[in-house]
């Protein structure tokens, strides 16, 4: 029988489902629309909603083309485009009052341009109905398709947000189809095309890396003008997926970020539960542009 390693007590965390979310879940269905808040049953979700008015959309439907071994999203054929996405999520945006939205969307590789056309419309979309409401964006690599990215740029989000998801050498067994250097590239490029617009990325870790693997890791992230980082513990969506190898302790996450703050990044958010959206309301006026 394989072992398990046991969930440490700073992890143990209830998931604080209240009354409050019951209007809001309610909404998200009639307006078919999906959050990574609920999805992932991630457990900032009260703290996010309901204090910070911040949540993740994920948007162009919810079947992604590739199946990443870290992911529960489902995989599979996705649904045709719908055209009218970019206005429900907009409209979702003003109901929930929201001052900062990360729009995430599964990888539609069978689409010419990854789906970055409604993409970008979404963003417009929110910034002509909430024009106080920060935008970030965390697209797929969209195979590396250059037009795509800069079709995405040009809506000009307030943060550009591209996993790096965890080390090089672990890159071909953790991610489907998207690979370490191509993320790069597309970090490095999206800075290119529009410099005053903060790059953000994130890493997993308790995958197996080694500590001077997340170390080369800040500085692949560094030498391609990334400005924001977040670090968050892996943990296991299901049985199916990937086994943690190591569960990190706040104090070591506290010694990555130090790590990562002297190596030049403008803002890093690193411990057990830090998401990829984990705080981001407070990054976008600190990300200075370098
Ligand atoms: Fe949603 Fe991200 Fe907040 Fe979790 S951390 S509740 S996914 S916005
Ligand atoms: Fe999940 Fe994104 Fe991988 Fe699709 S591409 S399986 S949504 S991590």
């Amino acid at each position: 029988k394989e072992e398990h390693i046991r969930k440490p007590e700073w992890l143990k965390i209830k998931l604080n489902i209240n009354e409050s979310y019951t209007g809001l879940k309610k909404m998200m269905r009639e307006k078919k629309l999906h959050t990574v808040c609920e999805e992932a049953r991630c457990p900032n979700i009260h703290e996010c909603w309901a204090v910070r008015k911040t949540a993740t959309f994920m948007i162009l439907g919810d079947t992604c083309t590739r199946a990443c071994r870290f992911c529960a999203v489902k995989t599979g054929l996705p649904t045709e485009l719908d055209l009218q996405e970019p206005e429900r999520v907009a409209d979702s945006v003003s109901d929930m009052g929201l001052k900062h939205v990360v729009i995430t969307a599964v990888a539609r590789d069978d689409l010419k341009d990854g789906g970055s056309e409604v993409f970008a419309e979404t963003v417009r979309a929110i910034r002509r109905k909430n024009p106080f409401c920060t935008i970030e964006v965390l697209p797929s690599d969209m195979l590396g398709n250059e037009n795509s990215l800069q079709t995405l740029m040009n809506a000009r989000p307030n943060i550009m947000n591209h996993n790096i998801e965890t080390v090089r050498r672990l890159s071909p067994r953790v991610r489907a189809r998207a690979t370490y250097d191509r993320t790069l590239e597309f970090l490095r490029r999206a800075k290119e095309m529009h410099e005053d617009i903060p790059t953000k990325s994130s890493l997993m870790i308790g995958l197996g890396e080694t500590k001077e693997e997340i170390i080369e890791t800040m500085d692949d992230l560094r030498a391609n003008n990334v400005n924001i980082m977040t670090i968050g513990q892996y943990l296991q969506p299901t049985k199916k997926h990937l086994k943690v190898q190591k569960y990190y302790h706040p104090d070591e996450f506290a010694e990555l970020r130090e790590i990562a703050m002297s190596k030049g990044f403008s803002h890093c958010e690193a411990g057990p539960l830090v998401r990829s959206s984990y705080h981001a309301d407070e990054q976008v006026n600190q990300a200075q542009v370098n």
